[in-house]
């Protein structure tokens, strides 16, 4: 059956046409879908019992159901474990900041870029999420805190740029007035980078943030960390990135994952400074989430903020990302692995 949030409102106006309705019905079912927040048909009042019962037999709401949440003692940060109408788990994190509520959601289940330090790949790509997915993530959310959510990233499991076509129909429709209406800029969109769909995310215009997991000033120490850096060279994903900036206007951010021993070096920073002098570029500094299936640790935090002071010493904006949640399960990822090692204990530890 057709996922019916995963339609624009002018694809539900077809289809509500074909089943001989008239085209304002699209208006209101697109309202009680994105707008509303509804599960389920019956909870669409302002239409006829019938035909509510004629859209339950064409299509499928298919919330995601919460499996289990949760929620940091320290800062409110509440981790989803969340499953979809296949029994596949995906997960999404809640974050709270002064500026609203920001959701991380998940693009894949699973995913197969094989990030060394990250959990989210672990058994590979599982599949694709569709766009109606990943608005389930954050309208399940919603629901469930009664509670606007304003802002969102795309840095849970998965690798949007390899799920191109579901994740930018999401951003639309998260984004349509008529709907949810986030502003695209409250939103982030974070690549591991294919610089083909870079390119062509550019040329969408939508004026979201684009992140890019540089980790590594080369190619050489890229690779040790993630394999997708033997496919394109530094040479082929910064000017992909720099067109995003030249035609959306929109700063590109760099997320730097610091491993100890790996990439946390002075000439490293060195290294970084040069590579991104001259671009409107910002650096957010991540010290490694250890996982348990993988070796890397993490810097002490003076070597964190010693690598950032020569980053700002060169004229480079950087920061060190603030980490939530820290009492509850670590890196993305890391709560479904548990789940599918340990299902008995719903995912937590
Ligand atoms: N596939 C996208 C989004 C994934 S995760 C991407 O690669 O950007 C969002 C960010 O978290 C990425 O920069 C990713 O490299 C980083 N990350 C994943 N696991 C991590 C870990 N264990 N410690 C620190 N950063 C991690």
């Amino acid at each position: 059956m057709k996922e019916i949030r995963g339609l624009f409102p002018d694809e539900l106006k077809t289809e509500l046409l074909a089943l001989g309705e008239k085209a304002f019905r699209a208006q209101q079912v697109f309202s009680w879908l994105h707008e509303k927040n509804a599960e389920s048909f019956s909870e669409m009042t302002n239409l006829s019992v019938s035909l509510r019962e004629k859209l339950a037999e064409h299509y499928t709401i298919a919330p995601l159901r919460i499996e289990t949440v949760q929620e940091s003692a320290l800062d409110g940060t509440r981790k989803y474990l969340l499953a979809l109408s296949d029994g596949n788990m995906i997960e999404s994190v809640l974050m709270r900041y002064h500026y609203g509520n920001s959701v991380c959601v998940s693009t894949q289940v699973g995913c197969r870029m094989g990030c060394r330090f990250c959990a989210s790949t672990i058994g590979g790509l599982v599949r694709n999420l569709t766009a109606s997915e990943i608005l389930g993530e954050i309208y399940a959310i919603e629901r469930d805190l009664s509670e606007r959510i304003s802002h969102c990233v795309l840095m849970g499991s998965g690798e949007p740029m390899d799920n191109y076509d579901e994740v930018v129909r999401f951003l639309r429709l998260v984004s349509d007035p008529a709907g949810h209406n986030m502003s695209l800029r409250n939103i982030t969109v974070s690549t591991c980078g294919i610089p083909e769909n870079i390119r062509r995310f550019a040329k969408e215009k939508l004026p979201v943030t684009l992140a890019l997991s540089l980790h590594a000033a080369d190619d050489w120490t890229r690779r040790k960390l993630m394999p997708v850096a033997e496919r394109y060279t530094l040479y082929e994903v910064l000017p992909a990135c720099d067109e995003y900036f030249q035609k959306t206007g929109r700063r590109v951010s760099f997320e730097y994952s610091v491993v100890s021993g790996v990439n946390d070096n002075k000439e490293e920073a060195e290294k970084l400074s040069s590579l991104l002098r001259g671009k409107n570029a910002h650096v957010n500094l991540i010290p490694v989430n250890p996982v348990t299936e993988r070796g890397f640790t993490r810097p002490s935090r003076e070597r964190v903020e010693a690598f950032q002071k020569i980053l700002v010493k060169n004229g480079i904006n950087a920061t060190i990302r603030r980490e939530l949640g820290t009492d509850i399960d670590g890196a993305c990822g890391q709560l479904r692995r548990k789940h599918l090692d340990h299902p008995e204990k719903g995912g937590a530890s």
